[in-house]
């Protein structure tokens, strides 16, 4: 297929994985069976649910037992917090939970939903690199917490959090109240460069297949055995009662080996990426007068450079960068109407003449350093053009 465009945009999505399209393929044609049938058809499609939770199960350092199929990241992430806290409240044990301000909508808003039923949040701040400090999140502990969520890297700036230090603070602080306490953790974004092994002593995981080439719509959660759970999804008691709903099996099959596929060569992965990322970075602080990195310096997922413009505003700049070739982001969208800027932005205390203007340029595995010296060569004149026709209140200074 040939490449037309610059594709920069891979905390969005990423593109299929051969080794994903070849897993899924037999499922979307003749292995058609119902995994639930009796028949040969649906045993061959039970048998590739089977390989595909261990292979799994193998990536996380769990058993397959503790792994779930699920829709999309989103269904997830709602899964593992709903099912934690209306377990936890059922049996009268709580109704706080704690997460950080930047985390996805995913996580924010199924804790919104759960103010509904009588549970509070307390949004944990960060600091100006988007840093989550362990301290903090077991200070928010007290005696009705039920849940900890942390996002294991965020993906609008790529801070990577100290997601070990902050179960382990947690973990102390849940016994010194001698408190049964789930963490749970939205990996999202991390299952492309880092170590996703449950040695990070979190009780949820929660991924989505298509950021690391898997298919869209399919997601895992790891629930660690024991860790009071409600189902969100009753019906044909599939997944052991903790999803019901007839399987995605192509899904489930291109989920696992893009995985595999993924875990496999993250080293590489990482040292490419990072080498882009960098070259992106230098160049446009070198060559775009006020042009800020976001996020922190070194804590960060290898291949995100998110930056911030003075005066210039995002929406433009993306506009001018799409006709040029390049897909892009903002991250999370600065409502052009209300000039509302994200709210990753906000808690990290970005004044709104630059969050206002920002571009999150996520590489992948098939990006080149040609690709990269081509961005670097339009951006300036990107930038300019925004600032120019900025609106009033944001010119550059
Ligand atoms: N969590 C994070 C950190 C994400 O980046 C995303 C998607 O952008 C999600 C959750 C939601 O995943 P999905 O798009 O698979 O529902």
């Amino acid at each position: 297929m040939t490449k037309t465009r610059i594709y920069l945009d891979h905390a969005a999505t990423t593109r299929l994985h051969p080794q994903a399209l070849e897993a899924m393929r037999p499922f979307l044609d003749g292995e058609f069976g119902n995994p639930s049938g009796r028949y040969v058809l649906g045993k061959q499609a039970a048998r590739a649910i089977d390989k595909a939770r261990n292979s799994v199960a193998e990536a996380l350092g769990c058993r397959p037992q503790e792994v779930v199929f699920t829709g999309p990241g989103t269904e997830s992430i709602n899964a593992a917090i709903k099912g934690v806290a209306f377990a936890q409240q059922f049996a009268g044990l709580g109704n706080h939970i704690v997460t950080t301000s930047i985390e996805h909508h995913a996580v924010l808003h199924s804790c919104d939903y759960l103010s509904k039923f009588g549970f509070e949040t307390t949004h944990v701040p960060v600091d100006s690199y988007g840093l989550v400090s362990p301290e903090d999140v077991a200070r928010s502990v007290n005696e009705r917490t039920v849940l900890v969520s942390v996002m294991l890297a965020n993906n609008e700036v790529g801070t990577v959090e100290p997601l070990a230090d902050i179960t382990r603070a947690v973990r102390e602080r849940a016994e010194s109240m001698r408190r049964r306490i789930s963490i749970h953790t939205d990996a999202v974004q991390g299952a492309n460069a880092l170590d996703l092994n449950v040695k990070l002593d979190v009780d949820l995981l929660s991924l989505s297949a298509h950021k690391f080439c898997g298919p869209k719509g399919a997601g895992v959660l790891y629930i660690k055995r024991g860790t009071p759970f409600l189902e969100h999804m009753s019906g044909g008691g599939q997944e052991r009662q903790r999803r019901a709903g007839t399987e995605n099996v192509a899904g489930i099959a291109g989920t696992a080996a893009a995985l595999r596929e993924a875990q496999a060569v993250r080293g590489e992965y990482a040292r490419h990426c990072r080498e882009l990322s960098t070259r992106l970075l230098e160049g446009v602080l070198k060559s775009v007068p006020g042009a800020k990195l976001t996020g922190h310096p070194d804590q960060r997922l290898p291949n995100n450079a998110h930056l911030s413009f003075e005066g210039a505003e995002s929406d433009p700049m993306l506009a001018a960068l799409d006709r040029l070739g390049v897909a892009a982001s903002a991250g999370s969208a600065c409502t052009s109407a209300t000039w509302e800027p994200s709210h990753v932005l906000t808690a990290m205390g970005m004044p709104l003449s630059r969050a206002a203007g920002v571009l999150r340029l996520t590489c992948g595995p098939e990006n080149s350093e040609d690709e990269i010296d081509y961005v670097l060569s339009v951006l300036p004149g990107v930038v300019a053009e925004s600032r120019a026709k900025a609106r009033p209140g944001l010119s550059a200074k």
